[in-house]
């Protein structure tokens, strides 16, 4: 699960993440349903879609979690970061064959624009390492600046709001 590599990320409009499993990828790439690897010129169904049949894309979309893709994405940031938390430097990881992986029952990937102050959930560059007691103080940090910008915001809000009434 964890071994995806830059490429398998795939971004489409609504800005959410799929990750298509190896097997999704290669009956892709030859013509196929995704799902079943029924060939395109078999299908029942307009070939531009993802899936042969409706049932097809239940299949397919219950194995390509979205939950599953913020997993990878959020080991990504900890490799990238090769597991040093951004705030005190301190670095969380565990020999692994030789190398230092990540230790990430005690990192926490972070939006550093919190979602609520509309930060780009699937960003790499909104996102950082933290460790557990790092990630606290952030937490309480965008609690403030959340309170703040939706102040700021709703301020907005209530000035569009007057604007209107004054044009009619
Ligand atoms: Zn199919
Ligand atoms: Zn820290």
């Amino acid at each position: 699960m964890l071994g995806a590599e830059p490429g398998d990320l795939i971004t489409d409009r609504q800005s959410y993440v799929t990750i298509y499993t190896d097997i999704a990828k290669e009956r892709m790439k030859n013509n196929q349903c995704p799902a079943c690897g029924k060939p395109k010129s078999e299908w029942n169904r307009r070939t531009d879609w993802r899936c042969c049949s409706k049932e097809c894309t239940e299949v397919f979309w219950k194995e390509h979690d979205k939950s599953l893709s913020w997993e990878i994405i959020r080991y990504r940031v900890f490799k990238r970061d090769k597991g040093v938390c951004a705030m005190c430097g301190e670095q969380m990881t565990w020999e692994f064959d030789g190398k230092q992986i990540p230790n990430d029952s005690q990192l926490v990937c972070d939006h550093i624009k919190p979602l609520a102050m509309d930060g780009e959930m699937w960003d790499m560059e909104n996102l950082q390492t933290l460790c557990i007691e790092c990630n606290k103080k952030k937490t309480a940090e965008d609690l403030a600046n959340i309170a703040e910008y939706k102040k700021v915001n709703n301020k907005k809000k209530l000035h569009k709001t007057f604007k209107n009434i004054y044009i009619l």
